[in-house]
């Protein structure tokens, strides 16, 4: 029998898990960005906009945006002038994100269902490989973290955006009240899928420390790693290279 794995806080076989994150996307899907909007009060389109700018993508840049879910991240490093490939595991997700691309004028971009554990993609193929905030979602994280590893050329830059966990004082606290309070009842209210958003928080709360997974990033391969925490920690830019 497999090892249980969380999926927030209840333990589920590795199937379960993935099954089960796939429903709470393909069920988020059509509201996923105006509850992101909601539930960061804004703030997610300034960490995006940091972590993009950590990213330094350059016009012809191969760039694979991991977890890419409906693209907010692809569309800014596709209007830097970078060839983005856009992969996630929910094709629904990748539907809105197709849609909204569209809407936008935003041609170019390259859509595909791809689970981060096992890329279809060639060795070597990416300049750079980005995740952001789909990481903590992923079932056997080592896996997705050796598999950017290969995807990646030599010199290739790796980034992921995640939660993290603050270190101003009373902060941790203001941010556990509104996560385990406001966010489900948000979930409830706008997208009538509180259980989805309980998961979310779950899923945060569980997510290793920045430097426990600065380490995993370090342990796949890549050199000179960084946990760069932003906004007094409440998410963390992490980034390795590949040599
Ligand atoms: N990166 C986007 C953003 O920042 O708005 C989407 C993030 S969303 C919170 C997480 C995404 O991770 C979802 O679209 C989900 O389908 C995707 N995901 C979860 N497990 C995955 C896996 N094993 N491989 C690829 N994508 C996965």
């Amino acid at each position: 029998m497999s090892e249980k794995v969380n999926f927030g806080d209840q333990l589920v076989t590795p199937e379960e898990k993935t099954r089960r994150v796939g429903e709470v996307f393909s069920s988020v899907a059509r509201r996923y960005d105006i509850m992101n909007d909601l539930m960061s009060a804004g703030m997610h389109r300034l960490w995006k906009d940091r972590f993009v700018a950590r990213v330094k993508p350059r016009p012809g840049e191969d760039i694979l945006d991991m977890a890419g879910g409906t693209g907010d991240v692809a569309f800014r490093m596709a209007r830097r002038g970078a060839h983005v490939t856009v992969a996630d595991i929910n094709a629904d997700m990748l539907e809105v994100g197709r849609e909204r691309a569209a809407k936008r004028g935003l041609t170019g971009l390259t859509w595909k269902v791809e689970n981060a554990e096992a890329l279809s993609f060639a060795n070597s193929s990416f300049d750079a490989y980005s995740i952001a905030f789909g990481i903590r979602n992923v079932t056997d994280i080592p896996a997705a973290l050796r598999e950017a590893h290969r995807v990646l050329k030599r010199g290739g830059r790796f980034y992921c955006l995640e939660f993290s966990t603050s270190e101003w004082p009373g902060f941790a606290q203001i941010y556990e009240a509104w996560a385990s309070n406001v966010i489900p009842r948000i979930g409830k209210v706008v997208a009538d899928d509180e259980a989805s958003y309980r998961y979310l928080v779950e899923s945060i709360r569980r997510f290793p420390k920045p430097e426990a997974f600065r380490r995993m990033i370090e342990e796949a391969g890549f050199v000179r790693t960084a946990a760069e925490p932003i906004l007094g920690g409440l998410v963390a830019i992490h980034s390795g290279w590949k040599i």
